[in-house]
């Protein structure tokens, strides 16, 4: 190592040298297997064919042109985008985070242009996870994201899930702007919003003309067995930020909107150097026709069905290990009773499987969402190969 990275990451040791499918091999030969997915980024595994073309066929002919002209892609991927989901328009990002500020500033520009530019609190909920860019982590607010890094940002403020009358007030406050959730949070510990409060928010909103963001970045995109994580509660936001999934592991990320709370976004609102480039804008196309079709959402639902019923299972064989197994889809938590970042190192090593951790000491399962059954077979041995070596280790 050079040491000359700076030093905010906690890396496993393992080198990743190479990809394919639901496979990882490390620079040393050992072959995984990847329940990681980029923290729900490569949706289609490594590698996957169409994605590798659309990256070689782009990279031939053009991989950035500035935001002034018009870029190739850009307006099929906003077509696919806006026909698959309840908005009108789309503005093209990098990352998660670019695309949760671009929703934040959509959301207090929308009441300025609507005459209440006093409209400016914006309220997210306590465990979510929003990004690391500065309205990100105000819209969050977990203090170890948010601490040394100088003033709070005026106008933030958090909630608490199930606590309704703070809720129903700061809704009905005259100068809320909007509010922010994950549907099922992901960095927070695979906590899904139950579908009835979904709709309440939404009816609360609408009595209050207060705008709702969704932070779909990590729960949306088929990984939860519909397209959008808000569909099972049949309702849905304003504004929604994407990311992760859409690329298929390339950087791109999106903000989309109704026409009506996009309308202060008008020229010179916004924009991006960088975001929504032709490479961007190829491998998106690519990867959403395939995260979209219906073959995909029925596999992950057949998958998510196959993992809950055999990780309870497992939970029952070792109440010493597994204190409760949760989420939905294929955004599977396990919270565990030995420290989550030891058991990750456990699966690692040996089991070959690599899971991601997660808030309330959790691992998260996030597979690919085209894995085979066969694939979810060997997680599951791996899974129950790591529970017992932890049992050996909490018994020592
Ligand atoms: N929102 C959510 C729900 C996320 O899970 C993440 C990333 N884990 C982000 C935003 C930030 O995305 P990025 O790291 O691409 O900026």
């Amino acid at each position: 190592m050079s040491g000359h990275l700076m030093g905010v990451y906690n890396r496993a040791p393992l080198e990743v040298e190479r990809g394919q499918g639901v496979r990882l091999w490390a620079t040393d030969g050992t072959e995984y297997l990847d329940c990681v997915s980029g923290i729900s980024t490569n949706a289609l595994g490594h590698a996957h064919p169409k994605l590798v073309q659309a990256v070689k066929d782009q990279a031939e002919k053009l991989w950035h042109v500035s935001n002034i002209f018009k870029i190739p892609g850009q307006d099929a991927l906003a077509d696919a985008l806006c026909e698959k989901s309840f908005a009108d328009v789309v503005f093209f990002t990098n990352s998660g985070t670019e695309a949760v500020e671009c929703a934040l500033k959509t959301a207090r520009k929308f009441h300025s242009a609507n005459g209440q530019p006093e409209r400016i609190d914006i309220y997210g909920f306590d465990g979510s996870f929003h990004g690391r860019t500065y309205g990100a982590i105000n819209a969050a607010a977990n203090p170890s994201y948010t601490e040394g890094f100088g003033p709070k940002m005026e106008g933030f403020h958090q909630l608490k899930w199930g606590d309704h009358d703070a809720i129903k007030a700061a809704i009905a406050n005259p100068t809320t702007a909007a509010i922010i959730v994950e549907p099922v949070q992901g960095e927070g510990g695979c906590r899904a919003m139950p579908e009835q409060c979904l709709r309440g928010l939404r009816e609360l909103c609408d009595a209050h003309g207060v705008l709702i963001i969704f932070d779909e970045v990590q729960c949306g995109m088929g990984r939860t067995g519909k397209l959008w994580a808000h569909e099972w509660a049949g309702m849905a936001p304003d504004i929604m930020a994407i990311a992760k999934a859409l690329g298929g592991g390339f950087p791109i990320g999106a903000c989309l909107s109704t026409a009506e709370a996009a309308k202060g976004m008008t020229v010179g609102a916004h924009g991006s150097t960088f975001g929504g480039n032709p490479l961007a804008m190829a491998v998106g196309q690519a990867a959403f026709a395939e995260v979209s079709s219906d073959a995909i959402l029925a596999n992950v639902n057949e998958i998510a069905g196959y993992l809950k019923q055999q990780l309870h299972g497992l939970a029952e064989r070792f109440p010493d290990v597994i204190v409760e197994v949760r989420g939905k889809g294929l955004l599977v938590g396990v919270k565990l009773v030995p420290n989550n970042r030891d058991f990750m190192g456990w699966a690692r090593d040996e089991a070959r499987l690599l899971v991601a951790g997660g808030g309330d000491n959790l691992v998260r399962i996030l597979p690919p969402l085209n894995i085979t059954l066969e694939e979810a077979r060997e997680a599951v041995e791996k899974f129950e190969t790591a529970c017992e070596f932890a049992r050996t280790k909490l018994a020592a």
